[in-house]
């Protein structure tokens, strides 16, 4: 597919990454004139449909020049992208947005919690753990239950443990020691929330409402925004510690920020530097969405409003999609099928509800809950 469209030069993004996040980007910008390319190691990438795809791996010199030569800009839909990388891109000239010490920052869950303890933010508690004995140590400084996790390369509820009694300690350790990893404590949350945050390149900057996150296996199966009971404090809270994580990073784009409430106090549990799973009923939910402000802000035009338009929930697709009739037959529903293998555990679309109120929003919700292929408790 060529870069340029209608014979006009178009704004051209390189993304690294070619999945369902780098397709919904293309998906929003594409109305927006902007050209798009994408690195991905599957020839069957699914956003390779909305640009030209470059097969390659995401930190492999060659395939990065390839994708990103007469780019305006380049962004990344994974966090897993070796920072080197995106570096050796930065150093030619052409700016990665968000910046690459995003990558440093979320690529390592010590790093995260530092970063946040150092700008006063709250994370549950923490400790190292090198080897045995930092565990056994660690687990008499935090108490149990707590979650050990891996600090490089966990997702989706893989590389962590959740220990309960002493016990537990040998069979954490086996499964998880011999890499870098961090003891939390388990934290009697409330409800997990997320707050979708956005910079441009003139440092002004946007949060949407705070979303609430209903999560199984680890995998995010439902979102609910704005999430119900929301009240003008939580969401200034949110806007607070997300504006202060902006700044410090002196970020550009969207950021995705995953907390515990814990009985209205927010204590951050992981950073997305990127467009995330939580943020897709922005596309029909909010007058912006979260790809199209995420292309604004990292081409230096003006963000667009955050603002919630009615009551949404968002529910995952995971390992098959559903009867694309019987959804739409549902009302105020929107479905968003990425074209992907079906394969179990695998996110392979979303179904975005939209409604004008809390009733009429539950009523759908209950609707889709109940087809084959759609994996939520009503
Ligand atoms: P993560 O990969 O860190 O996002 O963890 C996946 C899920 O595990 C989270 O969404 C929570 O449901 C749960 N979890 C992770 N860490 C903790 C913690 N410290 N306390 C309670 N639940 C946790």
């Amino acid at each position: 597919m060529p870069d340029a469209q209608g014979g006009r030069p178009a704004p051209l993004v390189a993304v690294l990454g070619g999945g369902q996040l780098g397709r919904m980007l293309a998906l929003a910008g594409i109305p927006l004139g902007i050209g798009f390319r994408f690195l991905d190691p599957s020839p069957d990438a699914t956003a390779g449909a909305l640009g030209r795809l470059v097969v390659g791996q995401l930190g492999d010199e060659t395939a990065l020049v390839q994708v990103t030569e007469g780019a305006a800009v380049v962004t990344y839909e994974w966090e897993g992208v070796p920072a080197a990388g995106a570096r050796l891109v930065a150093a030619t000239g052409t700016p990665v947005l968000p910046p690459p010490v995003a990558l440093d920052v979320a690529q390592d869950r010590l790093r995260e919690k530092e970063l946040c303890h150092r700008l006063g933010i709250g994370t549950p508690e923490f400790a190292v753990v090198d080897d045995r004995a930092d565990l056994e140590r660690a687990v008499k400084e935090l108490g149990l239950p707590a979650v050990l996790k891996t600090r490089r390369g966990g997702y989706d509820g893989k590389g962590q443990t959740a220990l309960h009694e002493p016990r537990d300690v040998e069979r954490a350790w086996s499964e998880l020691g011999g890499v870098p990893l961090v003891l939390e404590s388990l934290v009697p949350f409330d409800r997990e929330l997320s707050v979708l945050a956005v910079r441009g390149r003139d440092g002004a900057t946007a949060c949407w409402p705070l979303v609430e996150n209903h999560h199984d296996g680890g995998i995010l199966r439902r979102s609910y925004a704005p999430a119900p009971a929301l009240t003008e404090q939580l969401q200034d809270t949110a806007e607070l510690l997300a504006a202060k994580l902006l700044d410090e990073l002196e970020y550009m784009g969207v950021l995705a920020i995953e907390l515990f409430d814990v009985q209205g106090e927010l204590l951050v549990n992981e950073l997305a530097p990127r467009v995330h799973n939580s943020g897709h009923w922005t596309i029909e939910g909010a007058v912006t969405s979260q790809f199209e402000n995420h292309l604004r802000a990292i081409l230096d035009w003006p963000l667009g409003s955050t603002a919630a338009i009615g009551v949404n929930a968002m529910v995952n697709c995971i390992g098959a999609m559903p009867d694309p009739a019987a959804v739409l037959a549902i009302p105020g529903a929107h479905l968003h099928d990425y074209a992907k293998e079906p394969r179990p555990g695998r996110k392979v679309g979303h179904v975005t509800v939209t409604a004008t109120d809390a009733g009429e929003l539950r009523e759908s919700v209950a609707r889709l809950a109940g087809l084959p292929g759609v994996d939520v408790p009503a």
